[in-house]
C-alpha cells in the first residue's frame, strides 16, 4: 500500500516534469523555430533542492551544445566521455551565496543542483572543455578523451530509464596552445572517414580517429532508440 502511494506520487511529479517541461518547450518554437533548432536544439533540466525545506525546483533551458568539464587526473592518463558526462551531471553542492532563492523558503540557502537532460536533440555537439580560465591566465588541457564511435548511451543522463543511443559522424579537432592553434575536422560520409585540414582532404581508418586534440564532437541519434535499458 505504502509502495502504491510513493509509486504514484513519482509517478505525479514525473508527469507535471514533462509537462513543464513541454510547455517551457512549446514556448522556445514560438520565438525560434528552424531547421537548426530541429536538428541541433535540446533541453537541460536543471533541478535544485533546498537543504532548509527539503523543496525541489526545476528549470529548463535550450542547449545547443553540452560543454563538458574533464575529470582532472592527478597522474595524467586517458578519461572516457562517460567519466565527462559522469561529472557534468554529478550533483553539486551551491553554498548560500551561490545558490538561487529557494522558492518556499524564501531566501538564499544552502542547495544541491544538477543537469540532466530533458529532451534529447536529433544531433548532439559534445564540446570537450579543454580551456578553463583562472584568475590570471587560460590553460588548454591535453588529456586524452576515449569516445564511443557508435552507440554512445546518453539514457542515463536523461527524463526516463530508456536507452537513447548516438552514432558519431564528425569531430572537430583542436591542435596547438592558447596562443597558436589549428583547427581540423574528421567527417564520415559515405565512403567513411575524411581528415579535413585547410585545402587537403584524406581518407582515415577509425583508428586514427581518437586523438588527444579532440575537441568537439557530433553524434547523430541512431534509429534504435527504443530499446529498454536491462
Ligand atoms: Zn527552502
Amino acid at each position: 500500500m505504502w509502495l502504491d502511494f510513493v509509486l504514484f506520487h513519482s509517478f505525479l511529479i514525473s508527469k507535471r516534469l514533462s509537462e513543464e517541461a513541454a510547455a517551457m518547450w512549446k514556448k522556445h518554437l514560438e520565438r525560434d523555430d528552424s531547421i537548426i533548432v530541429d536538428l541541433f536544439s535540446g533541453q537541460l533540466r536543471s533541478s535544485l533542492h533546498c537543504s532548509v525545506c527539503s523543496h525541489y525546483s526545476n528549470t529548463f533551458d535550450v542547449f545547443c551544445d553540452l560543454s563538458l568539464p574533464i575529470p582532472k587526473r592527478s597522474s595524467g592518463g586517458e578519461v572516457t566521455l562517460r567519466e565527462c558526462l559522469d561529472l557534468f551531471s554529478q550533483e553539486e553542492k551551491l553554498d548560500k551565496e551561490n545558490s538561487p532563492m529557494c522558492e518556499r523558503c524564501n531566501r538564499r540557502t544552502e542547495c544541491t543542483k544538477r543537469l540532466s537532460i530533458q529532451r534529447f536533440p536529433q544531433v548532439i555537439v559534445i564540446h570537450l572543455n579543454r580551456f578553463t580560465t583562472s584568475r590570471w591566465s587560460i590553460s588548454k588541457s591535453t588529456v586524452y578523451v576515449s569516445f564511443p564511435l557508435t552507440n554512445l548511451d546518453l539514457g542515463p543522463y536523461g527524463p526516463a530509464d530508456c536507452a537513447v543511443l548516438y552514432d558519431l559522424y564528425a569531430i572537430c579537432n583542436h591542435a596547438g596552445t592558447v596562443n597558436m592553434g589549428h583547427y581540423t575536422a574528421c567527417c564520415l560520409d559515405e565512403n567513411g572517414w575524411c581528415f579535413y585540414n585547410d585545402s587537403s582532404v584524406t581518407p582515415l581508418t577509425e583508428n586514427q580517429l581518437q586523438t588527444n586534440q579532440a575537441y568537439v564532437l557530433f553524434y547523430q541519434r541512431s534509429n534504435s532508440t527504443t530499446t529498454i535499458r536491462k
